[in-house]
């Protein structure tokens, strides 16, 4: 051989560096391995086998040592394969067989085994040999194949619903995880937010990108916590009808009820986070959320409002005239000016004088809700001395019944805050009127002023012993037109406007109202009011009050 032959064989060979090794040294080692492992000459004979092979083929060694390599492969792939072997011979390294390919081997049964092969060049007894690593990887595709199926249905399921939800009116998405990352979304949602929400997006971050602001019932910015979506997932507790404001980046605002149902934390096992990423098995909470647009319904509220404030308002003038001459043929014909009246003409008249109080009270509540609804009551506080209020309205009051005792019980005197007395006394008279129109059998009807010196705050309580208040109504009781069916039932007449005027009117003060009440037994109302005035300037939902309308649905 040439010198110069005899280098270019030297690079051949190392170039792929072949192992040498010789066969009785090599028959201990290749049992060791976990893969089938076989070699063959490079006529494709096989010389050598471990015992894996024989698990993995179910031959016996003997049966395979001779034969051509071939007998181990499906017959589909047998004719072409010795053109492979060639080729691999003629530029032998160490490689896996059939990238991308799926690959089988034959058993001697005839059933096929998915299988990974590589493929390394061995220089045995100093002849080149290719030595076939085989592994059994039918667990492997098992998986895989489930993995696949599972991905499959997960998002069969996931048009399934994308078809549903396009088809509501209202909008519907479907969110993951603690930070609310979508998972789909129909038409709707993104009209009501004005914006894409992209898959796998953080609500935070969607509302952030977008410049959207959800605010709550009372006009101000909900913080986060507060969101439903969020709520439903960071605590896994559904969440009905709650009242947001989505502003959007335009500056329109779009009042929704929000429905946020807590669906577990399973649901999504084996659903992409995102599109075409992995199936993830992410054990997470995940709320479908569902929004729906209330502006109509607003609408026909504030109308409603309106044309209550309307009717009230008219109302007034005839009322005016009514009780001016009412009270002026009582007066004057006592004065005996004119004909004396008779017994009956002066009771007739007496019960006019009744009714058009009656109505006045009425009108007057009609209005003070039409002005709440609209923003548009304002407190006009100065320094007013509680204990000398109490008494004023509990005298007036205690004129108006002979079966009730009222009594009033304070240790102070002044007791200075800075309120509207007007109001105040509004609220009074009206908690004082129905604990002597709810006491129908009499009884002892108790104010008492307290001044809690930590807190810098009033309280005031009136208790009567009258026929109470059921159990199962009292959460909603200061809610518009709310009447109990206790005092229905006794045939009380009333219109449920009291109590959420009495609510409104503390709550714009700073204060608190609240009852405690059994019924058979009576009621005990509360109100905390605060004694001093707040210096703080005053926010920019202050400023400009928010009309309750825009606001919430009363319940
Ligand atoms: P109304 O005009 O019906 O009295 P309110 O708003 O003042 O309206 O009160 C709402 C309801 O609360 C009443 O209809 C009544 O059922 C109940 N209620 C209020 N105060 C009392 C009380 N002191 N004792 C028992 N029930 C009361």
């Amino acid at each position: 051989m040439s010198d110069a032959r005899e280098s270019q064989d030297t690079h051949a060979l190392s170039s792929f560096a072949p192992m040498q090794i010789s066969s009785p040294n090599l028959r201990a080692f290749l049992d060791i391995s976990p893969d089938a492992l076989v070699i063959v000459n490079q006529a494709g004979t096989i010389v050598m086998v471990n015992g894996q092979t024989e698990v993995v083929f179910g031959y016996a060694r003997s049966e395979l040592l001779g034969q051509q390599l071939e007998l181990l492969l499906p017959q589909r792939f047998r004719k072409i394969h010795p053109t492979h072997r060639e080729h691999y011979f003629a530029a032998p390294h160490t490689r896996p067989m059939g990238v991308g390919l799926q690959l089988f081997g034959r058993r001697k049964d005839g059933s096929e085994v998915p299988v990974d092969i590589s493929l390394s060049p061995l220089l045995l007894d100093d002849a080149l040999h290719v030595l076939s690593a085989i592994r059994d990887i039918t667990e492997r595709r098992l998986l895989e194949e489930r993995e696949r199926v599972a991905r499959q249905e997960a998002e069969a399921r996931l048009t399934l619903l994308q078809l549903i939800l396009d088809e509501l009116p209202t909008s519907a998405y479907l969110v993951r995880g603690e930070e609310a990352r979508l998972v789909l979304a129909n038409r709707t949602a993104t009209a009501v937010w004005g914006a894409a929400w992209r898959v796998g997006q953080p609500m935070l971050d969607f509302l952030a990108t977008n410049h959207i602001r959800l605010f709550g019932t009372d006009g101000q910015p909900l913080p986060s916590s507060a969101f439903a979506t969020l709520h439903a997932v960071q605590q896994g507790e559904t969440v009905r009808n709650h009242q947001e404001i989505i502003r959007r980046a335009d500056g329109t605002a779009l009042p929704v009820l929000v429905n946020a149902v807590a669906l577990g934390r399973r649901l999504l096992i084996g659903v992409p986070a995102e599109v075409g990423s992995r199936p993830t098995d992410l054990v997470e909470p995940v709320a479908l959320v569902v929004h729906q647009d209330v502006t109509a319904l607003k609408e026909a509220e504030q109308l409603k409002d309106y044309f209550l404030g309307l009717v009230a308002h008219e109302l007034r003038t005839p009322l005016a005239a009514l009780k001016g001459f009412v009270t002026m043929l009582l007066t004057q014909t006592a004065r005996g000016r004119g004909v004396p009246l008779t017994d009956w003409q002066q009771e007739a008249l007496l019960e006019i004088d009744l009714a058009t109080d009656r109505l006045d009270r009425l009108t007057k509540d009609l209005l003070d809700v039409a002005r709440l609804q609209a923003g548009r009551l304002e407190l006009r506080r100065e320094p007013t001395d509680l204990v000398a209020l109490c008494k004023r309205v509990i005298a007036q009051i205690q004129q108006s019944t002979d079966r009730h005792r009222l009594t009033f019980s304070t240790s102070l005197s002044p007791l200075l805050a800075h309120l509207d007395g007007g109001r105040i006394e509004q609220v009074l008279s009206n908690l004082l009127t129905n604990a002597i129109k709810y006491s129908p059998a009499g009884g002892p009807v108790e104010v008492n002023l307290l001044e809690d010196i930590e807190r810098q705050e009033a309280l005031i309580s009136i208790r009567d012993q009258g026929i109470g208040i059921p159990k199962e109504e009292q959460a909603h009781l200061f809610g518009r037109f709310i009447r109990a069916t206790n005092g229905q039932a006794h045939g009380i007449s009333g219109t449920g406007l009291g109590l959420y005027l009495c609510r409104e009117l503390v709550e714009q003060h700073g204060g608190h109202i609240w009852f405690e009440s059994i019924e058979g037994a009576g009621s005990t109302f509360f109100i905390r009011l605060p004694l001093l005035q707040d210096t703080s300037p005053p926010s920019e939902a202050e400023r400009t009050p928010v009309p309750k309308s825009n606001r919430c649905f009363e319940a």
